[in-house]
């Protein structure tokens, strides 16, 4: 028989895969929980149905949120992952030498668990780490507690519905900001401009209302919704369109570069218009 995998993108599209065998599944307290094995995207890890992240493609995701940010800040040495319990977030992180605390904070600790167990390829270089620290807490609970600790926050979480939707607010974007040293930046993974123009407009608007420079940038990911994905950056100092002079990357990346970063803000105009 015959094994298929569709994720409900929006009301009238359907995105499916060919699936070869269930790895895991479980319903946690948050969250339905499945890691699957498909024909064509590798391992995927699946919550509440909706597509997270896959072999094929995740090195797009996890470096794009990930060392656009970072090689933005001078020293980045005080970064907090919110979410990205897959532990993708955290790896491309720890690449960078000068970081001295690396703060993880996932809500659901039975997708740690899971992602620890079936998907070691992503984040088996944490667990030998001596600078991360994951904590099994709300992300919103765990930023009204910090008060001007980060050089950077990833907001690396689900969609906005079920344990994500706080970690989509102005209250939010305001805790975080409180959160970051006075010269922090932070990113949130902000959907598709296609299918998320209402979500994307508020959020500039808030981050905005927020902070010296919002920026939004997107890369090519197959496996979301609509194939392009957005990122928005709230910063207190410096400009993400350019990375810090200097700071390049060394150690191996698939997706990122210097070049990478900076073409990633050139937007096109369908997406432009909604920052308006
Ligand atoms: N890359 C993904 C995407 O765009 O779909 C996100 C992946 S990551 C697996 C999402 C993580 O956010 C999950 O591990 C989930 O448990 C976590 N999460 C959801 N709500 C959260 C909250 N309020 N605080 C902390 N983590 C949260």
């Amino acid at each position: 028989m015959e094994l298929w995998v569709t994720e409900q993108q929006n009301e009238n599209v359907n995105f499916s895969c060919r699936v070869k065998k269930t790895l895991y599944a479980e319903k946690s307290e948050f969250q339905d929980i499945a890691i699957l094995e498909t024909e064509y995207f590798g391992k995927m890890l699946i919550l509440d149905g909706v597509i997270q992240t896959t072999t094929f493609d995740e090195f797009i995701y996890h470096e794009m949120i990930v060392h656009v940010p970072m090689f933005t800040h001078p020293n980045p040495k005080s970064v907090l992952v919110i979410g990205g319990g897959d532990g993708g977030s955290m790896r491309e992180v720890i690449k960078h030498s000068s970081v001295e605390k690396a703060q993880w904070v996932d809500i659901d600790g039975r997708v740690i668990e899971a992602c620890k167990n079936y998907l070691p390829e992503w984040n088996h270089t944490l667990k030998d780490s001596s600078v991360v620290s994951l904590k099994i807490e709300d992300g919103i609970k765990h930023m009204r507690e910090a008060q001007g600790l980060y050089d950077v926050i990833i907001v690396d979480c689900s969609d906005p519905v079920g344990p994500g939707e706080q970690l989509f607010t102005y209250d939010f974007y305001k805790e975080i900001y409180g959160a970051l040293k006075e010269d922090g930046l932070f990113v949130q993974q902000t959907e598709s401009p296609f299918y998320h123009q209402d979500l994307i407009r508020r959020i500039q608007k808030d981050v905005n209302a927020l902070y010296p420079i919002t920026r939004l940038y997107t890369a090519n990911i197959p496996t979301y919704p609509s194939g392009l994905h957005c990122f928005t950056i709230g910063s207190k100092k410096y400009d993400p369109m350019m990375p810090s002079p200097d700071r390049v990357p060394d150690f191996e990346t698939r997706c990122y570069s210097t070049e990478t970063h900076k073409a990633s803000f050139q937007v096109p105009k369908y997406v432009s218009k909604l920052l308006k």
